[in-house]
Order: C-alpha cells, then structure tokens, then sequence
C-alpha cells in the first residue's frame, strides 16, 4: 500500500477530500514533493514558517539542544534554560505589561489558559467574542469561534459566551461589568483579512478600561512581524492584558503562549494551587528553536521587508476575476467571485507549482501568507502563475 492510501486509512480526517499531496522536503520557500516537483509556498503552514522552512539558524538551535536534553519535566516545576531564554527575549520586546509568559504547546490551549486567567483574576464569567473570529479547535476556544456553523454539532459549549460584531462600535456597549475579558484577533486572519476600522481598536481598549474586563488579543496568527510591525497591536497604540501567540513563535515547532503582568499571572498560582497546568507547554526543542527564530525575524529586520513585498504581490494582482484585495502585510486575501472559482484556482496552482488554500470564513478568497523570507522574484513568478491559471480559467 503506498503512503497516500495508508494516510488515507490510518490517519484521522478533516474532510472528505485532503489534498494528499506528499512533500519530502522544504526549504525556504520551497516545498518538494516525491516527484521532485517543486512549489513556491505561499502559506507556510499557515502562518508558522515566518523565517522560512529549515532556517540554518533553526536547524542548529535544535540540534544543539537535542545534546542537552528533550522533554524532562511538566511545565512550570524546573529552570529551563530555553524556555527562560525565550520568555526574557520575548518580554524584552514586547510593552513591560506584558512580562510574564505562560509557554502551551498549541494556540488553542493559549486561548484555553488566557480565558481561566481571565475568568481568576476578575471573578467574573462572560466571556465576549467577535463574529468570524477564529481562537482554535478545542471546546473552550470553540466556544468562542464566532461562526455557529462550526459550533452548532458540538453543543453545549460553554455558557456565558457574548458574541458581538467585529468592527462594529455600538455593539462595544454590551461589554460589561460582568465582562471577565474580550478575546479578539488584531486582524480577524480566516475572516478573509478583515483589519479594524479606524477607532475601532481604540474603542474597545477604551470600553475595556472603563468595565474592567480584560483585553485579549490573538496574534496567534498575524503576530511575528506579519503585518509589518513586530507585533500587529502595535498599529493601533493600543496594549492588551492578555496576548495569545502560536504558530510562528516555535519556528516550525509546536509552541504556544499567552502573556500577561506578572501580577495577572500569578493568580493561577493559588486558590486553586496548579490553576493551569500542562506536559508540553514550552517544550525545550521547540523553546530553542521559537527564540532562534524570533532571533532570525529580528536580526534579518523580516518585519520591515513586509511593506514592500505586500506592494508587489498588490501591483501584480490585477484581473478581472479578482474582485478585492485585501492585505495587511503579507497576510493577504485575494476575492474571488465564489469558492467553486477559487477551489479551480488553488488546484490549478498546485499543479502549476505554487501553495496555497482559502481561509475559514471566506472561502472564495485565495490565501497568501507566505514566509517573510519570500524573495520578490519568488512574488513576481507566484503572482504571473496566479494570472496565468485565471486566464485559462473559463469566464
Ligand atoms: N487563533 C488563531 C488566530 C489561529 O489562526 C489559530 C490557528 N489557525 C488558533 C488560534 C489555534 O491555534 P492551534 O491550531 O495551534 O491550536
């Protein structure tokens, strides 16, 4: 039996048609499959490749904490040099009110950890959400998805959700003294690239302030210098209590965060004592190489290449097909007339030679996220074949 039918056997599934594609290797911008067919990688891995696959950097980070040691002990109980390293490298970089780091193993166990602390340090139960907000896949971070359609077949989730329109001002004035925090995207990523409107963000650290519910902020995916500055919150002057990372943070490994003042934190630490605990959170191999990568993003300044790249993938993204382009940094999404138009585009792509999908809640539009060390030439030939496959495309 040959890979591609034992995956289909063996493996849980997430639909009815994977795309069972088998890659042998990546590297940079570039994946390999067994034909040793070649594709540009316009999603690495949605959003966690941010410094490339297998940055040299990386790599070796890895190698040399693998002579140290693996995994040892559950989160929280011994001195681990990576996770210290990382954490203080993070902390150095982030607003001093976001110093202390809780290391999880997933963004969705983020979102899981950021709403228990919210929910012990207020003594306070709802938790508010936004319409088309993506914070994972496990029951808590469901719980607070903004689509019914995926929430409905798992029902009874959790009570004490508010959902209110992204974007939308009136709707700040339902967050309330019963409000133990909003949990948001900066930039609502598998809505199809959808930025707040002007005040919008202000407004709603202001309503926050003024109730005393905790702002969350999820740059699970739009963090790590995606939007063109280190951190996506930092566009709109405005600091969360609560900042959930993931996917980029491991370099390629899995790792998730969230990050709070110390004084915020430690209410996890008693009443009960092991509020929050878990094995993985901040694996040293995946610690190790999270900090060699946000060394990479900050040495080789990945984030200030941003602007210029998102300008040629928009100059060249011109077609009548396409509807809009919408992009912060190289978070960007292009619309297409419906998903059918876009599944023919995505399929011909792969066969062309470039990777790429369709976001969650926007599923006529073309995902682009690719690493930050994407070269422009790499953009220029990704963007003609994106054309390419239009024209060929009927009507
Ligand atoms: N929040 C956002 C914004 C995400 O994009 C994702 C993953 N797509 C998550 C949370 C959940 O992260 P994970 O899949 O690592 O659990």
């Amino acid at each position: 039996m040959n890979n591609r039918q034992l995956f289909l056997n063996h493996l849980g599934q997430t639909s009815d048609s994977p795309l069972c594609l088998e890659i042998v290797k990546a590297e940079g911008c570039t994946l390999t499959d067994t034909e040793g067919r070649t594709y540009i990688d316009l999603i690495g891995g949605i959003s966690v490749c941010n410094v490339g696959h297998r940055h040299p950097r990386v790599i070796e980070a890895i190698k040399k904490q693998l002579d140290h040691y693996l995994h040892i002990m559950v989160y929280g109980e011994l001195v681990q040099s990576p996770q210290v390293r990382y954490a203080k490298a993070l902390a150095d970089h982030l607003p001093s009110s976001l110093n202390s780091v809780f290391f999880t193993a997933s963004g969705s166990e983020a979102t899981e950890g950021a709403m228990k602390l919210a929910k012990r340090f207020s003594n306070r139960t709802q938790i508010v959400s936004f319409r088309n907000s993506y914070h994972g896949s496990t029951q808590g971070a469901l719980s607070v998805m903004g689509s019914e359609y995926w929430q409905q077949a798992f029902r009874p989730l959790l009570p004490d959700i508010l959902q209110l329109r992204y974007n939308v001002f009136e709707d700040l004035d339902m967050i309330s003294d019963k409000t133990a925090c909003v949990i948001a995207e900066t930039i609502q990523a598998e809505a199809g690239v959808l930025a707040p409107q002007d005040g919008w963000m202000q407004a709603l650290r202001r309503r926050c302030n003024e109730t005393g519910a905790l702002l969350v902020l999820d740059e699970i995916q739009c963090g790590f210098g995606r939007n063109g500055t280190l951190w996506a919150f930092e566009q709109f002057g405005v600091v969360p209590d609560i900042l959930l990372l993931g996917k980029a943070l491991g370099g390629g490994m899995p790792l998730g965060a969230f990050i709070a003042d110390k004084r915020i934190m430690d209410s996890l630490t008693h009443d009960p004592v092991l509020g929050h605990i878990n094995t993985f959170g901040g694996h040293p191999v995946c610690c190790a190489a999270g900090l060699a990568a946000f060394s990479v993003l900050l040495d080789e300044n990945l984030a200030g290449t941003v602007r210029e790249k998102e300008s040629l993938f928009i100059s060249q993204l011109k077609h009548p097909a396409i509807r809009a382009v919408r992009s912060r940094g190289l978070m960007i999404a292009v619309e297409l007339p419906d998903f059918e138009t876009n599944k023919k585009l995505i399929d011909e792509l792969i066969s062309q030679g470039v990777f790429t999908d369709w976001f969650l809640f926007a599923s006529n539009c073309l995902r682009i996220a690719p690493p930050l060390t994407i070269s422009l030439s790499e953009i220029e030939t990704a963007c003609q074949m994106i054309i390419q496959a239009l024209n060929k495309m009927p009507g």
